[in-house]
């Protein structure tokens, strides 16, 4: 149970900054919020209460690995068959792996987030290792697998005919039966009637879609040159993905595109910058009707500290709309709380009485913070993990300040 009295609560799926006298939770549910009157400014340090966060991009296998692809290319980092991340993930241990992997999970409670939706690779085994570090940790883990290697050669690629074999239909059937959908690098790494076949066996079996689309412009090229369209628009034909991943480099017809299917479009700008690749258009995706969620994808690449990603993407996108003005804070944190009911709609991502506990109680006394004349600005640029004093997600604390202190 908790019961915190005379705080700040964003409440509802605005974010809208509250006094709130009384937040008591029971159990796995929110049982009372005494709500007071609107507040953006402070005059004094306080507790803020916000829903817990959602970091909608990453791949935590490779956590172990941190800026290991520092000076290397997209391709020679990062690409099936052989790139650095695939070589060093074949050599870690099991032991070794679960451990990285669920110490950075513990570091995402920390830095507020609550769940994240993870490309895991390394096939069934991949998954496994995700889904043990995700039950040891409490953060949860919506996992979405891959085949452990590509089940077609060049030339089937090229020539765009061949249908998933038996064995790669088992593969897929077993990662089903773990991980809680399906993604792959690229619509290039598969044909258009392998992408059609999985689409109905995940829609057979309820799971989720997801795909990188239009990371960087050699994306789209390959996908021309081998079926005369761009990779975004074969994957919503074709696959039909619960995510878009990147957009990077989407061009206004891609972006028209992604607004009128009002797809869930997942923005990855620190990971993007430090691959030198173009930033995503964020403001002309804020003006669309695409539901904009925020990921940190790599492990290698970035920390999967949220806070850091909003901070990055209000700037940016600021900067690309050409003024101090817009977009308003809210929008942006609201890529990593309320946006998320557009892709999981077990999950509200908002506070309100009779919601699952699913929060994060920041430190507002701390000096950098206790005079805040904007109060969603200063969460979305100023805090760190460090003013994290609680994260918790139904009910089960995943982190908190005290009990570290403790353990020091
Ligand atoms: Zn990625």
């Amino acid at each position: 149970m908790f019961d915190f009295s005379d705080c700040i609560l964003l409440y509802g799926p605005d974010l809208c900054p509250h006094h709130c006298h009384r937040f008591v939770v029971q159990g796995d549910t929110i049982q009372r919020i005494d709500r007071g009157e609107p507040c953006q400014a402070l005059e004094r340090g306080t507790w803020v209460i916000m829903p817990g966060m959602y970091n909608c991009h990453t791949h935590m296998g490779d956590s172990c690995l941190p800026d290991g692809a520092t000076g290397m290319t997209l391709e020679a980092g990062f690409f099936r068959p052989n790139g650095y991340k695939y070589r060093e993930l074949a050599k870690q241990t099991e032991a070794d792996h679960l451990d990285h992997i669920t110490h950075h999970l513990r570091y995402m409670a920390r830095s507020g987030t609550i769940a994240h939706v993870d490309f895991r690779e390394q096939g069934v085994y991949g998954s496994q290792l995700l889904r043990r570090a995700s039950e040891a940790t409490g953060v949860r883990s919506i996992i979405l697998g891959q085949f452990n290697t590509l089940p077609f050669s060049a030339a089937e690629l090229q020539h765009n005919q061949a249908h998933l074999s038996v064995q790669a239909q088992a593969e897929l059937e077993a990662l089903l039966e773990v991980a809680d959908g399906f993604s792959e690098s690229t619509m290039n790494d598969l044909t258009d009637a392998a992408w059609v076949q999985i689409r109905q066996i995940t829609e057979q079996r309820q799971k989720r879609r997801a795909i990188h689309c239009l990371e960087n412009a050699g994306y789209r090229e390959a996908s021309l040159a081998i079926t005369g369209r761009g990779d975004l628009e074969r994957a919503l034909d074709l696959f039909q993905p619960d995510l878009v991943i990147h957009a990077t480099v989407a061009d206004a017809s891609e972006i028209a595109l992604l607004s009128q299917h009002r797809v869930n479009v997942v923005l990855n700008p620190r990971a993007n910058a430090n691959l030198g690749l173009p930033l995503p258009p964020i403001a002309p995706l804020i003006d669309s009707e695409a539901n904009l969620l925020l990921g940190t994808d790599n492990g290698l690449l970035n920390s999967p500290n949220l806070l850091a990603e909003l901070d990055f993407t209000y700037k940016v996108a600021k900067s690309q709309f050409g003024d101090a003005v817009r977009p308003d804070p809210v929008s942006i944190l609201q890529m990593v709380t309320s946006n998320i009911r557009g892709f999981l709609p077990d999950v509200y991502g908002y506070l309100d009485t009779g919601l699952p506990a699913d929060f994060v109680v920041l430190d507002f006394t701390q000096p950098h913070l206790r005079a805040s004349r904007h109060l969603i600005a200063s969460i979305v640029t100023r805090v760190t993990p460090e003013d994290v004093l609680l994260t918790v997600r139904q009910g089960r604390v995943l982190y908190s300040r005290e009990q570290q202190a403790k353990l020091r």
